[in-house]
């Protein structure tokens, strides 16, 4: 068997062309044009690319972008008077702080200092509670552009045996938080893997949906996947050969049903889902106008 693609290029633009056109109607309703602020402290090329394309993608979707660009000796205070400075402008909707942050600086610390209004990564203590208690404000991105990869293309959730491999604050755990929820692409049963978990491959090979984000090129292996199983790829690793996943894809696609690519998979989405938080902001903090 050989698995079908799923194609998060093509999901992508239809979520942002969704996106576009509720913003437009809000925009018209309004006269507020949604903002997202993102903040890239020090020179990381990788987050410089994430960024950029952030920023594209809010210029394609007619959000409006700021870009502030602290060094990378910033201090902790530093960050937090500016993310401050950013909580008080009404004209900013969104804030983003790009992760990670150099080492000096206390990355909790930042991160819970952004509005809960505005925080579209939803990394807040407050959006991150209220996302346990299924009444979420925002969904993180990533594992928000997973669901929607699943739900858009059918895949059953209700009732699957979910196995997700990685338990970061980004992925893992809200990923499986989501996926178990009561509801609409919910009701899973979920098993969460990490460094610790023994006999990997006995856990992964239970899954009729396999989610593997730890950052490692091409780590699960076709021997690690139960035959017809889907397969979501959240990983990207910079490697001699470019972009890889977490997914052994060449091999993993022959014994899959369907499997998601690296780059094109999970990547775009995550942007798409960003665009979403960033409308969803600006109407959270235009209630009255
Ligand atoms: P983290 O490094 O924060 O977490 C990695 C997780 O994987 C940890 O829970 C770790 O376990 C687990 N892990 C590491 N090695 C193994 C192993 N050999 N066996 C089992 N578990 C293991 O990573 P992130 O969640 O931030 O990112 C994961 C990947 O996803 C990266 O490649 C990243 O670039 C990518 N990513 C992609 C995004 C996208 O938009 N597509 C967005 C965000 C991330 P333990 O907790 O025990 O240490």
């Amino acid at each position: 068997m050989t698995a079908s693609i799923l194609d998060g290029k093509i999901l992508s633009e239809q979520i942002r062309s969704e996106v576009a056109q509720e913003l437009t109607e809000f925009v018209a309703k309004t006269g507020v044009t949604p903002c997202l602020a993102a903040v890239l402290v020090g020179d990381n090329p990788a987050s410089q690319v994430y960024v950029r394309n952030k920023q594209k993608a809010c210029e394609k979707a007619g959000i409006t972008s700021q870009l502030h660009r602290p060094p990378a000796e910033t201090t902790t205070e530093e960050l937090l008077a500016l993310v401050d400075r950013l909580n008080r402008d009404a004209a900013v909707h969104g804030i983003l702080v790009q992760l990670p942050l150099p080492k000096q600086i206390e990355e909790t610390r930042v991160l819970e200092a952004v509005n809960p209004l505005k925080d579209v990564d939803a990394f807040h203590p407050e959006n991150v509670g209220r996302i346990v208690q299924n009444r979420p404000r925002f969904l993180p991105c990533t594992p928000h552009g997973v669901q929607q990869m699943l739900l858009r293309h059918a895949i059953p959730i209700a009732g699957a045996k979910v196995v997700i491999v990685g338990r970061s604050d980004i992925v893992g755990k809200p990923m499986a938080i989501m996926l178990m929820q009561r509801g609409r692409g919910g009701d899973a049963t979920v098993t969460v893997c990490h460094s610790r978990t023994r006999d990997l491959p006995a856990v992964t090979r239970e899954a009729d949906i396999l989610i593997v984000a730890i950052g490692q090129p091409k780590f699960l292996t076709s021997d690690m996947v139960k035959p017809g199983a889907v397969v979501i790829d959240v990983g990207i690793n910079r490697t001699d050969g470019g972009l890889v996943g977490d997914v052994d894809f060449e091999a993993v696609k022959e014994v899959a049903s369907q499997i998601t690519p690296v780059p094109g998979g999970v990547g775009p989405l995550t942007i798409a889902m960003l665009m979403r938080n960033a409308l969803t902001a600006a109407q959270l903090q235009c209630k009255e106008c």
